[in-house]
């Protein structure tokens, strides 16, 4: 097994097709097979075939798969999980020992808060809530024992943009990690360990998987210690991708680059909608001149991504109903897949955030805008909104 990556020298769309994908040495297979298996024979005791010796060890489908997610984000080593936040736990369970603090956006995914309000905390992990899109607010928010400093962006729900470039040096002159959630964004969009991230995290679930059929997340690093570590723990608590389920993910980042590319299209010509439609008070999108990110995220990002929220003008009632008359769009939690999904993040995805510092505003409404006709879901919309 190899996870050395750095140095393909193909194009991204060109990776994202062939990373990984070599074919299969028994039959020519073009696509790697599910090996749906647990166990390997041995050719005498200890002598492994390619490394396998015990799926949750390593597992060929998913070393497809992670190969894959290293040549995408430029790092030395991926590794795939049954879940972004099984991700997420496996990285702070490396990374952190009691005692120790985290700075965490003021715009988190829920889940993210919730293990770190609910979960970490009671293992003695202290965390502080700051506006990652200021960095003299991250600055005040450090302290001798913080080890990390967590960043999403663009972030959900709010939209908010992050400067990584910018943290990356906060977080190099404290000496603590800087790690990023590029879920919203996938590696097509944005390259976080280029800009000086020392982790990247996704939820493999919403645009890797690209197609809503599959739990999946991913860590990818470039520093070859800390790979190792991340390595011995997925192993050691054992919250690894299946193998189909890796090869779902590894089938969906194919298309990545075109779906992303329609996302970000698409998303677009929604925006100029909803900017001028009289029921809405406020567009949340990063690609908008008026957006405060909007200058970082034209540097950071190559378009500005499928991921739209927006404020009723009427309140949280209008914002519910507009949700609930929509049609093409799917009234449902998630994002990232070809179908469009409409939800209202402060009943449904940021419920567990309410009262926290995290809480969102009532009237908002948040789109996962599809890759379907955009003439289509314009009129969707224009009904819903009424
Ligand atoms: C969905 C999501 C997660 C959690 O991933 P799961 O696959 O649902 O465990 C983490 N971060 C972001 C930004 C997400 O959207």
């Amino acid at each position: 097994m190899t996870h050395q990556h750095t140095s393909d020298p193909h194009h991204f769309e060109t990776r994202a097709i062939h990373a990984g994908n070599t074919a299969d040495p028994l039959t020519g297979a073009v696509v790697p097979p599910i090996y749906q298996v647990s166990t390997y024979k041995q050719d005498g005791v200890g002598g492994l075939r390619g490394g396998y010796e015990y799926s949750r060890s390593a597992n060929p489908t998913r070393t497809a798969l992670e190969e894959n997610l290293a040549a995408l984000e430029g790092g030395r080593r991926g590794l795939a999980f049954a879940s972004g936040l099984a991700a997420e736990d496996c990285l702070l369970r490396t990374l952190l020992a009691p005692g120790d603090h985290v700075v965490i956006p003021n715009d988190a995914y829920g889940g993210t808060f919730r293990l770190f309000a609910k979960v970490v905390s009671r293992w003695g992990v202290d965390f502080s809530v700051a506006d990652t899109s200021d960095p003299a607010a991250v600055q005040a928010a450090l302290t001798p024992r913080t080890k990390a400093i967590w960043v999403e962006t663009p972030s959900n729900p709010l939209l908010n943009i992050t400067d990584i470039a910018q943290l990356a040096g906060i977080a190099r002159s404290a000496g603590v990690r800087l790690v990023v959630d590029n879920t919203f964004a996938s590696p097509y969009l944005q390259q976080p360990l280029a800009l000086g991230a020392d982790v990247v995290v996704h939820s493999t679930t919403k645009y890797m998987g690209g197609h809503s059929d599959v739990v999946g997340g991913a860590l990818i690093v470039d520093d070859a210690e800390l790979a190792d570590e991340l390595a011995y723990h997925q192993n050691a608590m054992g919250a690894v991708a299946g193998p189909f389920d890796a090869w779902l993910v590894l089938r969906g980042i194919k298309t990545l680059a075109v779906r992303m590319d329609r996302h970000s299209e698409n998303a677009t010509r929604i925006t100029e909608m909803l900017t001028s439609h009289p029921r809405v008070s406020k567009v949340l999108y990063p690609g908008l001149p008026e957006h405060p990110g909007h200058e970082v995220a034209a540097k950071q990002m190559k378009a500005f991504g499928g991921m739209i929220s927006f404020q009723v003008k009427d309140g949280e009632e209008a914002a519910v109903a507009v949700c609930d008359r929509a049609k093409l769009f799917t009234l449902g939690e998630s994002l990232g897949g070809v179908e469009s999904l409409i939800e209202h993040p402060g009943r449904m995805t940021h419920a567990s955030a309410a009262g926290s510092a995290l809480e969102v505003p009532s009237d908002l409404v948040r789109l996962s805008v599809g890759i379907e006709s955009a003439d289509d879901l314009l009129a969707d919309l224009q009904q819903a909104l009424g």
